[in-house]
């Protein structure tokens, strides 16, 4: 049986603002902020405001309205780092790879010839984060 939501997960503290994070996009449904331990530049993740641990207890609607910011943010994504591709990937419960239960997509750029780096390594540079979540805002306002 999957455990139920938690509101004390590290994201559900990041919407009620009880933690900082480098934001990027914000509309009624959706939060999109950047990866603190980034698989690679531009590692961004999408959340839904309303409370969901993961896929399957999320509700169509608020499931659909992530879809509609993964596909804006991940357009604005691959224009502020002139990437190659991308790779969209959303892990469920601790076998399926998921360390945080509040439902997130990663969106992350790609480059011709570049591994993806390691899930949950090193935290990045607040500096570094601020000014490719800037990037990202930019690309976003030009699209
Ligand atoms: P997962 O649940 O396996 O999809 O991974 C959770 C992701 O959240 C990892 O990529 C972490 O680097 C990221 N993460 C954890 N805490 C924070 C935070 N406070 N702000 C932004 N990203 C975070």
């Amino acid at each position: 049986m999957t455990a139920a939501y938690d509101p004390q997960n590290i994201f559900a503290k990041i919407l009620r603002g009880e933690i900082p994070a480098q934001k990027v996009y914000e509309d009624d449904h959706t939060l999109t902020f950047m990866d603190v331990m980034p698989q690679g530049d531009g590692h961004t993740l999408v959340i839904p405001k309303a409370p969901a641990r993961g896929l399957l207890d999320a509700d169509p609607a608020s499931l659909a309205a992530v879809a509609a910011t993964v596909q804006r943010v991940a357009r604005a994504v691959k224009a502020a780092f002139a990437a190659d591709g991308l790779t969209v990937f959303q892990y469920n419960e601790p076998a399926g790879g998921q360390t945080v239960f509040h439902l997130h997509v990663h969106i992350l750029p790609r480059f011709d010839g570049v591994a993806l780096g390691r899930h949950t390594g090193g935290m990045a540079d607040q500096g570094v984060l601020a000014d490719h979540a800037a990037r990202i805002r930019a690309a976003l306002e030009t699209a």
